[in-house]
């Protein structure tokens, strides 16, 4: 297919958190948007639990989006549970968990059709003096005057600018799962499901909240609750074979929920009962597809390519710790359209953007990996031990995790 070029049209190259809310945000000023996107299928149904933060409403007005008090589920209490599954520590920090399908239904329904197109892989960007062209594995092309690149971790855009940047493993992945409200035992339901919970067996992180039910039906009974359990698998002997199905296909980076091998499903539940408390094991026990998520820190030295720029996952991937992936991409998407509006010249305005997001997205990654630290088991000396021990204390992990504070400084 081939878009025709109009003055202030903006290519964005992914159709996902990053890409729609850049979309919505840019249209907001004026600028004509197509987004293209690989995947031909719908992508809603893919998500799990995210937590939100004042960003996230803040952003979402800004497009005129209120989803009001159906946003998600508020919570006001998180807990950490001793290994027994007595409560060992408790802290008050009113949060609204949401999910991955209510925001990204949100966006895109008020994304124009006929301006969202489905099952378009970006090949190659080309930029001449007057504009740029996104060229699709179809053969198509398009034209505009700018193009973002919200191609998420494995970004074409930014694999074609800085073909050396790449993810980098940390060593740990995360199990992840959604158990029906209904299918947990009293007293889950009771002393958790109302909570941000952690459990900490040695050299391993499990966490649950409450997210809404299937169709977004937050009434009690009808929820879930949305585990990230992380693990350490070796990156050369253990992390390869993870990621490879039952017909023996390695996939790089993550693999479909469906083709994790049965093995390793199992060896994740035995594990369960091994090692954690009575509650997250009936959890673990109620959800009916577990999946994967390995664990990635991505820096970008750029985020501006002339008439081209990054955003979102594309450009820095923080670990899930920060629980900042989605306000980060919308952040990013936010100064992007800022800078766009500041000057008619698209590449002064990408310049202008850059530095401030590079800064961004080196702090949240750096404190990710910090609050990474709980889970490391291996110390060079006692001061390296004593440091990292910090990350590991209940009150610490249950204020720092999944806030933004540090970054409001
Ligand atoms: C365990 C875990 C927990 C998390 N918890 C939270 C949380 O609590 N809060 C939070 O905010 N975030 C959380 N995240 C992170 C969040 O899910 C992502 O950071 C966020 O969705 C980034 O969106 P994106 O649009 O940049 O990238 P993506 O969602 O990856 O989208 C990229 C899109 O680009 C498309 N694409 C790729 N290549 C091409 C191409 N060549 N041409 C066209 N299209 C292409 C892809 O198909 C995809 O749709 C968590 C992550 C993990 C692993």
């Amino acid at each position: 297919m081939t878009v025709q070029n109009k003055s202030r049209r903006a290519l964005i190259i992914g159709g996902s958190m990053a890409g729609l809310y850049a979309g919505l945000a840019l249209r907001k000023s004026g600028w004509e948007v197509d987004i293209f996107e690989r995947v031909e299928a719908e992508l809603s149904g893919r998500g799990a639990g995210l937590a939100t933060h004042p960003e996230i409403r803040e952003a979402l007005a800004r497009i005129d989006l209120d989803p009001g008090p159906d946003l998600g589920v508020d919570i006001v209490w998180r807990k950490t549970l001793a290994p027994g599954g007595g409560l060992a520590a408790q802290l008050e920090l009113p949060q609204t968990m949401t999910s991955w399908d209510r925001i990204y239904t949100m966006l895109a329904a008020k994304v124009p059709r006929e301006r969202y197109h489905r099952g378009l892989e970006l090949r190659r960007v080309e930029q001449r003096p007057s504009g740029v062209v996104a060229h699709f594995a179809d053969g198509g092309s398009a034209e505009g005057d700018v193009l973002i690149g919200a191609d998420g971790i494995r970004s074409s855009v930014r694999a074609q600018y800085q073909p050396d940047v790449k993810p980098h493993y940390a060593g740990y992945v995360a199990w992840r799962g959604l158990a029906n409200e209904a299918d947990l035992s009293p007293s889950v339901r009771e002393e958790i499901f109302e909570a941000f919970a952690f459990d900490l067996p040695p050299g391993e992180q499990m966490l649950g909240y409450p997210v809404a039910g299937p169709n977004e039906d937050l009434r009690k009974g009808h929820r879930r609750y949305n585990t990230v359990w992380y693990r350490r698998y070796d990156a050369i002997s253990e992390l390869p074979e993870l990621l490879t199905d039952e017909r023996g296909r390695r996939h790089p980076i993550s693999i479909p929920p469906p083709l994790i091998r049965k093995r390793f499903i199992e060896e994740m539940r035995a594990h369960a009962e091994a090692v954690l408390t009575p509650q997250f094991r009936d959890v673990v026990h109620a959800t009916a597809q577990p999946f994967l998520q390995p664990i990635y820190d991505l820096v970008s030295p750029r985020l501006a390519f002339g008439r081209v720029a990054i955003i979102g996952d594309a450009a820095f991937v923080a670990r899930p710790h920060v629980g900042a992936g989605v306000a980060k991409a919308w952040l990013d998407a936010i100064a992007l359209a800022d800078a766009l509006e500041s000057s008619s010249d698209v590449e002064t305005a990408l310049e202008r953007f850059e530095r401030p997001r590079l800064a961004f997205g080196n702090l949240i990654v750096a404190r990710a990996r910090e609050l990474g630290q709980c889970l490391r088991v291996e110390f060079r000396d006692d001061s390296e031990r004593r440091a990292t021990e910090r990350w590991r204390r209940p009150d610490v992990m249950m204020k720092e995790t999944a806030v933004l504070d540090f970054a409001r400084g």
